[in-house]
């Protein structure tokens, strides 16, 4: 590993780790050591970045702001690659916002917000980086960010550009088709003029319901997909979940659907707690939940 990270330490600015503990960067607080972490900070730097680990047979993974992943304790046996630099910065041009996958969600809607453009106001207060909302299609209060796409910016494995409209992302409920290797690294996203004050109050309030319904203490989100026509909050409630504790992992109390590190919490906890309330539900209601949060590492 040493080797690689000597090899990549010549081709790129930005950091370079070895055994960077992933609980560090993931909103649960959750997760072992990834072998490599690597920081491009260009485009040009993500493709020297594919192009070593690729002719190394290093397997990779994409990091947002890791929040809405249970990463293994025991880590990843690969490379970690987080955005960094030029990908942390957005722009607007016309009624058009040109803005790198790095650059958090919730930023984006509150600058939209401020400079008095609608269509973004939905996404106040997700945490999560574009191009991790753009891979999930995040959405909230009966909109996706899929919506509001003109095109993505994408680089493959062999470090070849694609710009893709939005048929061609393939959003779906909380869901893409981005082809497993590809790295989101911008999107342009259209953008309404519109009343700022209206604007202001829309965000206002949907800032005010998450403060109500979210628990603070350290959670991925939502954990479970909703099935058609139902919440999964209402089913997990309705199996008598909530509170149910393993480990430092505990089924909120607040929302049945997330899942909160009260402290100490690790994976194997999160995927026990996972366990029983699907077994519960299942019984309870017929319903097969569906992970939303994705799980990675060993
Ligand atoms: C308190 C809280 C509230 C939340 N509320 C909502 C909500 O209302 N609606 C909602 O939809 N979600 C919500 N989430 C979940 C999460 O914020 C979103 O899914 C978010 O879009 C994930 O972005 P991320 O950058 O954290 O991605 P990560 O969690 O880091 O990664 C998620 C997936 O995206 C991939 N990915 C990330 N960046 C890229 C890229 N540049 N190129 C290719 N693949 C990439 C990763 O490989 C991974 O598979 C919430 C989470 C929390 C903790």
């Amino acid at each position: 590993m040493e080797k690689i990270a000597r090899l990549l330490k010549e081709k790129i600015t930005g950091p370079v780790k070895t055994g960077e503990p992933l609980s560090r960067h993931t909103s649960f607080g959750i997760g072992g050591p990834a072998d490599l972490f690597v920081e491009p900070q260009t485009v040009d730097e993500l493709a020297a970045v594919v192009s070593v680990l690729r002719r190394e047979n290093l397997p990779s993974f994409l990091l947002g702001n890791g929040t809405n992943l249970l990463v293994s304790d025991a880590g990843y046996r690969g490379a970690v690659i987080r955005l960094g630099g030029e990908f942390r910065e957005f722009y607007y041009r016309d009624q058009t916002l040109v803005s790198g996958a790095a650059v958090s969600l919730a930023v984006l809607a509150r600058d939209a917000c401020r400079q008095g453009y609608a269509n973004l106001e939905f996404a106040t207060g997700i945490p999560g980086t574009l191009g991790g909302a753009l891979f999930m299609n995040a959405g909230a209060h009966g909109h996706s960010i899929g919506e509001f796409v003109l095109e993505t910016t994408l680089l493959d494995r062999e470090g070849r550009i694609h710009n893709l409209g939005p048929e061609e992302m393939g959003f779906s409920y909380r869901g893409s088709r981005i082809p497993t290797g590809m790295v989101i690294c911008s999107a342009k996203l259209s953008l309404l003029p519109g009343k700022a004050e209206e604007i202001e109050e829309k965000c206002r309030k949907y800032f005010e319901f998450r403060a109500i319904r979210q628990p603070r203490l350290p959670n991925a989100g939502s954990i479970f997909k909703n099935p058609p026509g139902d919440a999964a909050g209402r089913l997990l409630e309705a199996a008598g979940l909530k509170g149910l504790r393993i480990g430092g992992a505990m089924i909120s109390q607040q929302h049945a659907n997330f899942i909160v590190n009260c402290g100490g919490a690790t994976a194997r906890d999160v995927l026990a707690l996972i366990a029983v309330a699907r077994q519960a539900v299942r019984e309870k209601s017929g319903v097969e939940l569906e992970l939303e949060i994705k799980v990675f590492g060993e």
